[in-house]
């Protein structure tokens, strides 16, 4: 018997989870569940993040977790239990299939079947956020090597272990250079080593328009953060209803299961909520855990009823559905339907479904890192770039002088173009002076000497190159 953590949720949550669990068991799966409360009577007891520190402790026993949706009550500086669990407990894969169901759910795009895999740590989701000026805000994009090669492997790994045939990435690296840019180039990279699967890049952008349009030309996409956040609701939705959707976070230790959609409050207790995500969120779970004929068994009984056209409210279609259910008894129509396989919706089988074991990070030996040049940002009210200059230009030094000064990433000086808008947020680039080099020491003295001219320096960014190759990006324009 292996132990899951259940969390049953907020809103629709129990409802879908006693449903989802009905139906596991009935099956046949080999489970015991230890459950734990999570979510808006936790937050509204006074723990900001949703969960107790005694549940901690049981998630990280029991290792596999399936979580009803929860509701996070508006403001009063409640953190998202989601990102906190992801976090926490290093789940760094976020894995959404979207299928479509034609003829029996309605869709625009018959032909789908994408699993989104999307990275789940890094990227603008970091949460390093500060004002640095009266107007200007910034969040920090972070994205590590380790990050990027975990996540693209888990998508290669993914897809060979699924009978995929091509990985797609998304990013934007012809605008984010160093860290889209990473994250593409590990892509390459790590492409090679599985020459029997097709593999390519787009620019999100594009991309993203292609998905909408048409989904039937991808397979698996692997992406950052925030794109896949985005793009895996547009794909569920397309597919027919984000209500079908499951999901799963994987991390070397942990995972955890979930639908894609929310607590949906106004339709809880009523017994109209489909648990279909959910469930496809513990089909997932069971293939991880190794019950992968359990799963096959569930996904298939579940594909058998929606062609039966048994619906719940969501999806129901007078010209396509045959009979609109409630959760129990959507519930009880997919337990009748154990043993038994769809006849036109393809057949599932998960033989080789279960948790990949993927090989751990290894530390690459260190680059060889050569400091270029420094970045000072300065808060100043002025609009001309002429008049700013001057007064950096008076920090020169025998060894270091201004070269650039940028504003919102554009070049301003020199030769800025005057229809240029400036903010009050100005970066001001410092290079070594001919035949010279630059230390850390020139840095202070530089912040110093801002000190003593009253200039308002907010932060500085190290300009460096690793094994000769510059790691920062240059001025737009310049
Ligand atoms: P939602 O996903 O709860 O609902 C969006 C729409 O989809 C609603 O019309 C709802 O009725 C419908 N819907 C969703 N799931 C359904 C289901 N299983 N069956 C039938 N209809 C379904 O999104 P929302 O209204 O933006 O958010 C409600 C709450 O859920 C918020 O507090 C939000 O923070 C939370 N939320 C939680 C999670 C999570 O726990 N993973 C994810 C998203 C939103």
């Amino acid at each position: 018997m292996r132990k899951i953590t259940v969390a049953k949720g907020d809103g629709i949550g129990p409802e879908i989870m006693d449903a989802t669990l009905e139906i596991i068991m009935a099956a046949g799966a080999k489970i015991e569940i230890e459950e734990i409360e999570v979510g808006e009577k936790v937050y509204l007891a006074g723990n900001t993040s949703g969960i107790a520190k005694e549940s901690w402790d049981v998630i990280r026993r029991n290792k596999v977790f399936l979580k009803a949706p929860i509701t996070t009550p508006q403001g009063g500086g409640y953190k998202s239990l989601n990102v906190t669990t992801r976090k926490f407990l290093g789940l760094y894969s976020n894995v959404r299939p979207s299928t479509s169901y034609h003829p029996f759910v309605k869709t625009k795009h018959p032909v789908m079947d994408i699993v989104m895999i999307r990275e789940n740590e890094e990227d603008l989701y970091a949460g390093i956020e500060h004002q640095q000026t009266d107007e200007v805000v910034q969040c920090l994009k972070l994205i590590s090597r380790p990050g990027c090669e975990k996540i693209v492997r888990y998508a290669f790994e993914y897809a060979k272990q699924y009978g995929r045939k091509k990985v797609t990435c998304f990013t934007k690296d012809n605008i984010m250079k160093q860290t889209d840019g990473l994250f593409h180039q590990v892509f390459d990279e790590i492409a090679k080593e599985y020459p029997e699967i097709e593999n390519e890049h787009w620019i999100i952008d594009i991309g993203a328009a292609k998905m909408a349009d048409t989904p039937e030309v991808f397979d698996v996409i692997v992406t950052l953060n925030l794109y896949g956040d985005v793009l895996s609701d547009v794909a569920a939705q397309i597919a027919g209803s984000v209500g079908l959707a499951g999901s799963a976070n994987i991390g070397e230790e942990c995972a955890m299961f979930e639908a894609i959609h929310g607590s949906a409050p106004r339709r809880a207790g009523q017994n109209l909520a489909n648990p279909s995500g959910l469930l496809q969120g513990a089909i997932m779970m069971l293939n991880h855990i190794g019950e992968t004929e359990v799963a096959e068994k569930i996904q298939n009984a579940w594909l058998k009823t929606i062609e039966d056209g048994i619906h719940t409210y969501d999806i129901f279609k007078e010209d396509t559905s045959k009979q609109k259910v409630g959760t129990k008894e959507f519930a009880k129509a997919v337990i009748a339907n154990l043993g038994k396989k769809p006849s036109t919706l393809k057949a599932v089988s998960y033989a080789k479904g279960s948790a990949l074991n993927l090989p751990k990070y290894k530390k690459k030996p260190a680059a060889k890192k050569e400091l270029l040049g420094v970045d000072l940002f300065v808060h100043w009210n002025g609009t001309d770039a002429n008049e700013i200059a001057a007064k950096i230009q008076a920090l020169d030094s025998k060894e270091i002088k201004l070269s650039m000064i940028t504003n919102r990433g554009i070049k301003v000086w020199p030769e800025g173009f005057k229809e240029t808008f400036c903010t009050d947020h100005w970066r001001c680039r410092f290079k070594p002076t001919e035949g010279n080099s630059i230390s850390k020491t020139d840095i202070i003295k530089l912040l110093s000497g801002a000190l003593d001219k009253n200039i308002d320096c907010v932060k500085t960014e190290n300009l460096y190159s690793f094994d000769g190759k510059p790691g920062f990006s240059l001025g737009q324009g310049q």
